[in-house]
């Protein structure tokens, strides 16, 4: 298992309760929470934890590259424990974000390699539409 507390002291950082609690929290959840959720959902056991604290630890951890920092259309970020990338598909009643699988995409990435000659870094694929639940309501 990764070991944070070991990584952060490698890499000069520091290690603090509130740190591990939200990385905790982002790696045990595939809700793709944005600073708010994780704020609430660390309020019960960490109610003096400011969301400056939040906003700082995730900082951190996207320096690490031990988050990534989702733009899924809204006017705030989502976060991401899994780094690899992997395309997202967001609900736009409910505002879910769910992961979809990755086999898909690679194909993609080799064909607009193909088609446009560039060396592809990075990518980012969202989807937009509505989810099982919300499609129920409608
Ligand atoms: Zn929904
Ligand atoms: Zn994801």
């Amino acid at each position: 298992m990764f070991d944070l507390i070991k990584f952060l002291k490698e890499k000069g950082y520091k290690v603090t309760p509130q740190r591990i609690a939200v990385y905790d929290i982002l790696s045990n959840t595939k809700e793709h929470p944005s600073v708010d959720t994780l704020y609430s959902k660390l309020q019960p056991e960490y109610p003096t934890m400011s969301l400056a604290t939040v906003y700082k630890s995730l900082e951190v951890f996207k320096e690490l590259g031990l988050v990534q920092e989702l733009n899924v259309g809204e006017d705030k970020f989502r976060y991401d424990a899994n780094v690899n990338q992997h395309p997202h598909i967001i609900c736009t009643a409910c505002g879910k974000v769910e992961d979809v699988g990755d086999e898909m995409v690679f194909d993609l990435a080799e064909q607009v390699e193909r088609k446009t000659g560039y060396q592809l870094i990075h990518q980012q694929l969202y989807f937009f539409g509505l989810c099982p639940d919300c499609r129920v309501k409608q």
